[in-house]
């Protein structure tokens, strides 16, 4: 092999050393020249399936699937499975997983190449489902500001679901890891409230209960559950969720919080401790409070039993 070779986009791995050991090069199928393994360039959406009825519908695919399909174009992959491929192959796995309800998977990403464009590499589609017990927490979730701050949205486009969106988040979870915290808020670069490490948040103000707070969209991902929220305080209690900038000093404003993910749909919080560590305790795990109505309301519509919203399972 001359040294001209080792600069192949898709390189020919000479030789290989892999969990203590060399191996056979040709065994080495996702080996360390795959584009996305070393710089963070794949793309992936996250979706639920619930059991219907006689049926396994999958919650708001479109939505997600144009969600891939932006994060998508982001990076100007040159895409071999088209949206319809890719609805398809998600209906296909939760079909032959035997599974009643789980989560989905679908990532798009770069092969192998040496090289930082993108679009140098094969670009992979793959798709899995798993089993995914709901996970509504049982005790009440206390949450912890990070020091660790949210992806400043000048460098990278937050709208898409990029690898690279959620390095910050996986080092803001060891922060507070040791601290003893059900989980994690950080802010943003201008230190105002963005996002969970994989959710969006919401806060009912202590004021009548009728106002109800989301970040707006600048430093976190648009969410379908937030989305879907937004929908349905309109829809069940007639509120405008008031999409704006939240300074943790507003914390004592609120009475409820919680936070909207695909994974774990609507998870009240029972408090937050800020950067100074001073705890702001809320209401939104007591029987009866919005936060819990509104978990109940979600559940509903993603299986199917609220007839309103059969249009959002596929
Ligand atoms: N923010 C981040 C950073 C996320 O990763 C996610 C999804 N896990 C969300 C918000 C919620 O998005 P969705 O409701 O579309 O699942």
């Amino acid at each position: 092999m001359n040294n001209d070779m080792c600069f192949e986009k898709d390189p020919i791995i000479a030789s290989i050393w892999k969990d203590g050991g060399i191996i056979d090069p040709k065994d080495a199928k996702d080996h360390s020249f795959n584009h996305s393994k070393h710089y963070g360039t794949w793309v992936f959406e996250g979706l639920r399936f619930y059991e219907t009825g006689s049926w396994s519908k999958i919650f708001r695919l479109n939505e997600h699937i144009d969600r891939l399909m932006y994060s998508a174009a982001y990076f100007d992959y040159k895409l071999k499975y088209l949206q319809d491929d890719i609805k398809e192959a998600c209906l296909e796995v939760v079909k032959r997983s035997g599974l009643g309800s789980g989560y989905i998977r679908p990532i798009i990403y770069p092969g192998a190449s040496v090289w930082l464009d993108p679009t140098d590499a094969e670009i992979h589609t793959e798709v899995s489902a798993v089993p995914f017990p709901s996970y509504l927490w049982e005790k009440p979730i206390r949450v912890k500001i990070a020091k660790t701050r949210r992806v400043d949205p000048r460098t990278v486009d937050m709208g898409a679901k990029i690898c690279w969106n959620y390095i910050n988040s996986a080092k803001a979870k060891l922060e507070v890891k040791k601290q003893n915290f059900d989980e994690w808020l950080l802010l943003d670069t201008s230190d105002n409230i963005a996002e969970g490490p994989g959710a969006n948040i919401f806060f009912i103000a202590k004021d009548g209960g009728r106002k109800v707070y989301t970040p707006e969209l600048w430093a976190i991902l648009p969410g379908i559950t937030r989305a879907t929220i937004i929908e349905l305080f309109k829809d069940k209690y007639d509120i405008e969720v008031i999409e704006e900038t939240i300074s943790p000093e507003r914390l004592w404003e609120f009475k409820e919080a919680f936070f909207v993910w695909t994974a774990a749909e609507v998870t009240p919080i029972a408090s937050i401790t800020n950067e100074g560590d001073k705890q702001f305790d809320f209401s939104s795990c007591e029987e009866g409070s919005l936060s819990n109505q509104m978990k109940k309301i979600y559940l509903d519509v993603v299986s199917g039993k609220d007839s309103d919203y059969l249009t959002y399972l596929s």
